[in-house]
């Protein structure tokens, strides 16, 4: 049987590597930080530093093909691992969703909408910014933000200094703010012969920055569900995209303005564990070994909801009520604002 490398441990990575055995191929993962939840799942763990080449050498040659939990992989690794392996998703979606500016430069080449945006270094550079984008608006830092970290919001020029002390000197990007309704996303996934399925948009609500739940099916109309669909498969086949992606839109009265993509599974995707054949996890694997994608249909209409932090004191109350899918991640530290599990409280489908 094949082995699956998947670079990063956490809650994403353990439920791909679930996913994988389920197939029938065994997975390694090289996860530098202590304890990660995918270790118990993986058939092969390497705690390694990105900066090993050596441990990168040794990975990439124990592996067949090689994914990844997290957009934010260092090149230099990225470099050492491709040379004796494929990397799927490949490393043009890789390079266009690591830096926000270089993302919603991508999307609007493409044709699509996103927020205005102005590139921010200094104060002088972003009070230029709001000149330009107008207020209210957010700044955010160009790379590693995500659960809402590295942002700050200006409601008016005034707010300035503090946004760019928040950013601590980091390249930042400023988006004006979108006046939505509310927010979907598209889990979306191509093979290697270029298919292309994606699963039914789901609603988010986010809490504190951090994803609270999904909903599908979501408000949308029949147009925009076709619209959220469609330029999701045009990013993923401008992309020669491999694998599973997020793309988390605004719905607006102007249509949909597309806010971030996330080349990887994605949490707003969770709630295909329980209302598809074929859930993002085992998508994504299906699609980086080449085989044929499921074809997302949903049989059930779901709400996913996070347990973050003290969440988790809600499980015995979940296990008590009847059509609540569980799935815990292993964490002994509970922290706040910490991912802990998430539970997809299924309906019968509305369709
Ligand atoms: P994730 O955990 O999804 O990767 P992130 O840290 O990358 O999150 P964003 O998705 O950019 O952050 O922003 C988090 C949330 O903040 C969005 O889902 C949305 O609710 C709000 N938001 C972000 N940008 C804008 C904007 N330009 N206008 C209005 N709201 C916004
Ligand atoms: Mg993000
Ligand atoms: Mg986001």
């Amino acid at each position: 049987g094949a082995t699956i490398g998947i670079l990063g441990g956490g809650q994403l990575g353990r439920m791909l590597s679930v996913a994988a055995a389920r197939l029938g191929f065994k997975t390694h993962i090289y996860e530098p930080g202590a304890t990660p939840p995918a270790e118990h799942v993986a058939y092969r763990l390497t705690t390694a530093s990105y900066e090993d080449e050596d441990a990168l050498i040794a990975f990439a040659n124990s592996v067949d093909v090689i994914t990844y939990e997290f957009e934010n992989i260092p090149t230099s690794a990225l470099d050492i691992l491709e040379a004796h392996r494929p990397i799927r998703p490949g490393r043009e979606a890789l390079r266009v969703s690591q830096d926000r500016l270089t993302e919603k430069s991508f999307l609007q080449e493409l044709g699509l909408k996103t927020a205005p945006y102005a590139a921010v270094q200094t104060q002088d550079d972003l009070t230029a910014a709001v000149d330009q984008v107008g207020a209210p608006a957010i700044l955010k830092t160009r790379r590693f933000g995500y659960d809402g970290k590295g942002q700050a919001r200006l409601q008016t020029p005034d707010d300035i200094p503090q946004a760019i002390a928040d950013m601590a000197g980091a390249p930042a990007l400023l988006e004006g703010f979108v006046d939505f309704t509310h927010e979907v996303s598209v889990i979306a996934a191509r093979g290697l012969t270029g298919d292309v399925a994606c699963f039914d948009p789901g609603e988010n609500v986010h809490r504190d920055g951090i994803l609270h739940t999904t909903t599908v099916p979501a408000t949308l109309t029949a147009g925009q569900r076709m619209d959220a669909v469609l330029l999701a498969a045009r990013i993923l086949n401008e992309l020669e995209y491999v694998g599973v992606m997020g793309v988390e839109l605004f719905v607006t009265s102007q249509g949909l303005i597309v806010n971030e993509i996330a080349p990887r599974v994605h949490n707003s995707g969770h709630w295909t564990q329980n209302g598809c054949a074929v859930d993002q996890f085992e998508q994504h694997i299906r699609a980086i070994v080449g085989w044929p994608l499921g074809d997302g249909q949903r049989h059930t209409d779901v709400v996913m909801e996070n347990l973050i932090g003290q969440d988790i004191n809600h499980v015995p109350q979940i296990l008590r009520e009847s059509n609540n899918a569980l799935h815990l991640y292993g964490k002994e530290e509970i922290k706040e604002g910490r991912k802990m599990g998430h539970v997809n409280r299924i309906k019968p489908a509305s369709t």
